[in-house]
Parts: C-alpha cells; sequence; structure tokens
C-alpha cells in the first residue's frame, strides 16, 4: 500500500510528500484502511512507529470527504475530533502534526493543557475548532464548564491511553468516552443505551 493507494485526499498527499514520507510503517499500513472504513480501532504501537499520522491522516481525509469549507466551517464551531494524550509535550506533538497535515485546508486544529490560563483555552475552543487536541484534566475542566459542544463529536483519540490510566485519568477517560457517545447526533439511541451499559460495568477500557 502506498500513500496514492490509501485513497486519502490530494491536499492530503501533498502535504504528506511536503513532510517527505514515501512509505507508510507498519501501523500506518494497518489503521488507515480501518479507519477510513469508519471502524473503531484499539491499536498498540510505541513512539516512533508513525502512530499519529496513523490515525491524523484517515481522520482529515473523512473530514475533507464530508467537505469542510469555509462556509460550512463557519457553522461548525464544535470539535469533530478529541485527541487526547498524558502530557503537555505529547498532545503539542500530535497538534503540530495535525496543524502540518491540515495545511492548506479549513480545518482548524486548537490545543489546550493545563498550566494554562483557563479563558485562553475557551476562547480557543470558542473561535471554533475541527480537531480538538488537550490534556484529560483541563478537557474535563473545560467540559465540566459547559465550554465545549460534545455533539459534532465523530473520532475519540486516546493516546497512550495505558499511561493515562497509569497516572489516574481512568475516570476521565471513561467520562469522555461516555460523553461522546451520549451527546453525539451521529449516534444511534440504541448505541447509547449499550455505551451507558457498558460503562456501568467495572470493565476497563483501554484504547
Ligand atoms: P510518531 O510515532 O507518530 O511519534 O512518529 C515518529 C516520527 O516519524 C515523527 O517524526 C513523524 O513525523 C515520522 N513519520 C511518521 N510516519 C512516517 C512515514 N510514513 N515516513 C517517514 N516518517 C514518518
Amino acid at each position: 500500500l502506498t500513500f496514492e493507494e490509501a485513497n486519502l485526499c490530494q491536499t492530503l498527499n501533498n502535504n504528506i510528500a511536503k513532510a517527505g514520507y514515501t512509505k507508510l510503517t507498519p501501523v500506518q499500513k494497518y489503521s488507515i484502511p480501518i479507519i477510513l472504513a469508519g471502524r473503531d480501532l484499539m491499536a498498540c504501537a510505541q513512539t516512533g512507529s508513525g502512530k499519529t499520522a496513523a490515525f491524523l491522516l484517515p481522520i482529515l481525509a473523512h473530514m475533507m470527504r464530508d467537505g469542510i469549507t469555509a462556509s460550512r466551517f463557519k457553522e461548525l464551531q464544535e470539535p469533530e475530533c478529541i485527541i487526547v494524550a498524558p502530557t503537555r509535550e505529547l498532545i503539542n506533538q500530535i497538534y503540530l502534526e495535525a496543524r502540518k497535515f491540515s495545511f492548506g485546508t479549513c480545518v482548524r486544529a486548537v490545543v489546550i493543557y493545563g498550566g494554562t490560563q483557563l479563558g485562553h483555552s475557551i476562547r480557543q475552543i470558542v473561535q471554533g475548532c475541527n480537531i480538538l487536541c488537550a490534556t484529560p484534566g483541563r478537557l474535563m475542566d473545560i467540559i465540566g464548564k459547559e465550554k465545549i459542544g460534545l455533539k459534532q463529536v465523530k473520532y475519540l483519540v486516546l493516546d497512550e491511553a495505558d499511561r493515562m490510566l497509569d497516572m489516574g485519568f481512568g475516570p476521565e477517560m471513561k467520562k469522555l468516552i461516555y460523553y461522546s457517545l451520549l451527546f453525539s447526533a451521529n449516534f444511534p439511541e440504541e448505541n447509547q443505551r449499550l455505551a451507558g451499559e457498558f460503562l456501568k460495568s467495572n470493565y476497563l477500557f483501554v484504547a
């Protein structure tokens, strides 16, 4: 499989070429077709394996296919994709990749994390964002203040989920999965009911 054959989109292919990527890494070969097909994925891959592009590229391709145009972007003030990672460094890296790959499109990526002014994070979101990159604590603070709409969320990425669990973010992750499913306009009621039951059990969700 090559990037051209992966059937992403032309702007993305240009940005991939500009980044100097010529061959897909194993995790990209595996995950890009699955995410493009709209299926859920749980993947384990080490840092340096290219896992960031493995989820960002198909998510961006979906957004481009859905036709994020300037006018539609104005209507869509709420994130379609939320990416959570345990540390400031990690989420910043993901944000920079998201910026790099969305160059020349109308997709706006935003990054928020703890240790900065809450008001600043809120303003970033309110100005409109399609891809929200966040650390778990800051994200839950903002959800708690009802400063973010979750109705448009189609993609939820929990990067380094095992590390977030180790750091004690298990309850935040559970809540986030629950809210994303519950408030999503894209989820039928039956799925919401199932998600609710799933979260009531003691099942541990690791992505
Ligand atoms: P990651 O595992 O996502 O942290 O990526 C590790 C590094 O590999 C980053 O600097 C990426 O820009 C780079 N990278 C990711 N995918 C590819 C690829 N297909 N070809 C070359 N470099 C890549």
